[in-house]
């Protein structure tokens, strides 16, 4: 795949994924936050199932501080790291209403210094909540774009960095959904599914390793 190739790359994606969003469950913003916070080392789908009930008893950042660490370690004790997890979800919430009065921040710079939020928790969580223009590139996204052959990259770093320049700042938090999708149920590590693949012709994995395996 070429340069010239991407519009074709992300409209089709936009197309096998019309509804692209999170597949977190969440009903609010502060929620969306820490499913995100919860979801590092985890599936989506561990932490849906935690957060279905959790998120029963914390809606608002004055929930967390109503309830002692321990109980939130009860809450999310089948994901990992719950531990830690926990005491940052509590440190949080105490945060967000002394220093933000109870509202969420919108700049990464502000976000980044909140408990365990890494600038791709940042990222994921304005491309979600504000349409902002980031692409977060982790290892699932930098195989993908590695394989169609639009980066030849060594690292998800190196590739986050090559792709802001290649998309247009409007496409990029639809890609951000499209090509999480993308990788979860088409383009998977093991098995992806070539045969019925819009890009297999313009596909450097398909050509150079499934083709010569059939
Ligand atoms: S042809 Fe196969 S390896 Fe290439 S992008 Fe499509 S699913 Fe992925």
């Amino acid at each position: 795949m070429y340069k010239k190739d991407i519009p074709f790359f992300a409209e089709t994606l936009n197309t096998m994924f019309p509804d692209a969003k999170t597949e977190l469950y969440y009903h609010s913003k502060f929620q969306l936050l820490i499913a995100i916070l919860m979801s590092a080392q985890a599936t989506d789908k561990q932490v849906n199932k935690v957060n279905r009930n959790f998120f029963e008893f914390l809606k608002e950042p004055s929930d967390g501080i109503e309830l002692w660490v321990e109980e939130i370690k009860e809450f999310i004790n089948s994901i990992s790291f719950f531990n830690n997890k926990a005491n940052n979800i509590y440190k949080t919430c105490g945060i967000l209403i002394e220093k933000y009065q109870n509202n969420i921040p919108k700049t990464i710079e502000e976000l980044i210094t909140l408990p365990w939020v890494w600038i791709k928790t940042a990222k994921v969580f304005l491309a979600v909540t504000e349409d902002a223009p980031y692409i977060w590139v982790d290892t699932h996204v930098h195989r993908v774009l590695n394989r169609v052959w639009l980066v030849n990259t060594k690292s998800p770093l190196e590739t986050d960095k090559k792709i802001s320049t290649y998309f247009s700042k409007h496409n990029h938090s639809m890609l951000h959904n499209t090509l999480v999708l993308f990788w979860r149920y088409h383009c998977m590590a093991r098995k992806p599914k070539c045969e019925t693949c819009p890009f297999q012709d313009k596909c450097k994995y398909y050509k150079n390793v499934i083709s010569k395996i059939k």
